[in-house]
């Protein structure tokens, strides 16, 4: 199937990280939804290095489709960078993103598109029936409610990849020069008029997620490029340890002084105090080698990615 090189309207970015058993079943469901639209489309994926055979299959659905682009980075560089680079590529007056394990029916950007049409700026989706084991979804409740409060634009569901962004928004997101971005947050305070509506979502069809625990927190602290920031993070997190044992030791102190009596000289009790303070010195020190950190980060201003092929 080959397009006339028109514009187009609408752009489906997609970050891929090994996901070559979806791929092939996603672009056939987003060329069908798309195709209803009646306006010029185009998907961008961008394989944020994939080890599996994900490249190949992008490359044989850029030669079966050309409304199909792939930008290929050189490694394993994080989903929001992907978006990024993704955004940046795209030509269309709206931009969706989605992510490519088809948890996020492509079926749904119609509906998006709708609620964008009385000129709202960005519209997120939130997972109402969120298929995730529930320890992710606590995290997520919790996550929400942070992002919102330090973005200043309550949202259900900041962690819902399946959005829309108009032209004037992608291009702010753009000329954001930060290293770590995370896009829905950072749109949100870019954007004019924001609107959220309800999405399905569908259980992972290998039932793996991506992101480990770990990476997982990694990004929930907006540190996506944080390696150099991991000492410092141990720090913080063995702080809140220490001051959380001497917390449960002075509370057992307590107990003991009333049941038994004193221990000597109330020497043991002093400790637990300081253990409990000493704790949240170390927190406290953490957390200003994260700011440290990320200064440190800006102003090396090495490129976020790199890319290693483009296909369109
Ligand atoms: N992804 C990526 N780079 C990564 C991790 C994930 O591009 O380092 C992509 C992944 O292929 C998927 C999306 O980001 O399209 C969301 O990842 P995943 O579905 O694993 O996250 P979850 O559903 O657990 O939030
Ligand atoms: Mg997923």
């Amino acid at each position: 199937m080959t397009r006339e090189p028109s514009l187009p309207v609408v752009s489906v970015v997609i970050p891929v990280f090994n996901e070559a058993g979806t791929l092939v079943d996603l672009h056939e469901r987003l060329a069908r939804t798309l195709k209803e639209l009646g306006q010029p489309w185009e998907i961008v994926f961008v394989d944020d290095g994939s080890t599996d055979a994900s490249a190949g299959i992008l490359r044989a659905l850029h030669e079966q489709d050309r409304a199909v682009r792939v930008v290929r980075f050189a490694r394993n560089y994080g989903q929001h960078a992907a978006v990024f680079a993704g955004m940046q590529r795209a030509r269309g007056e709206v931009v969706v993103t989605l992510d490519a394990d088809l948890q996020n029916p492509p079926e749904e950007i119609p509906r998006l598109l709708a609620r964008m049409a009385d000129g709202t700026e960005v519209v997120g989706g939130w997972r109402k029936r969120r298929q995730d084991p529930w320890p992710r979804r606590a995290a997520s409740w919790a996550v929400n409610r942070l992002t919102s409060a330090a973005v200043g634009v309550p949202m259900r569901d900041y962690g819902c990849m399946l959005r829309a962004y108009r032209r004037p928004v992608v291009d702010r997101l753009l000329e954001c020069q930060e290293i770590s971005r995370f896009i829905p947050a950072l749109a949100n305070t870019l954007a004019a008029s924001v609107a959220e509506i309800p999405v399905a979502h569908a259980a992972r069809p290998d039932r793996r997620s991506r992101y480990g625990l770990f990476r997982l927190l990694q990004l929930n602290l907006d540190l996506l490029t944080g390696f150099s920031l991991l000492p410092i993070q141990a720090v913080s997190l063995s702080g809140v340890l220490v001051a959380a044992l001497g917390l449960g030791f002075a509370v057992f102190l307590g107990i003991r002084r009333l049941l038994v009596g004193p221990e000597v000289e109330g020497v043991f009790t002093l400790f637990a105090i300081l253990f409990f303070f000493v704790g949240l010195q170390i927190l406290a020190l953490g957390l200003i080698g994260e700011y440290v950190g990320r200064i440190y980060q800006e102003v090396r201003r090495r490129p976020p990615y790199v890319i290693s092929e483009i296909l369109e």
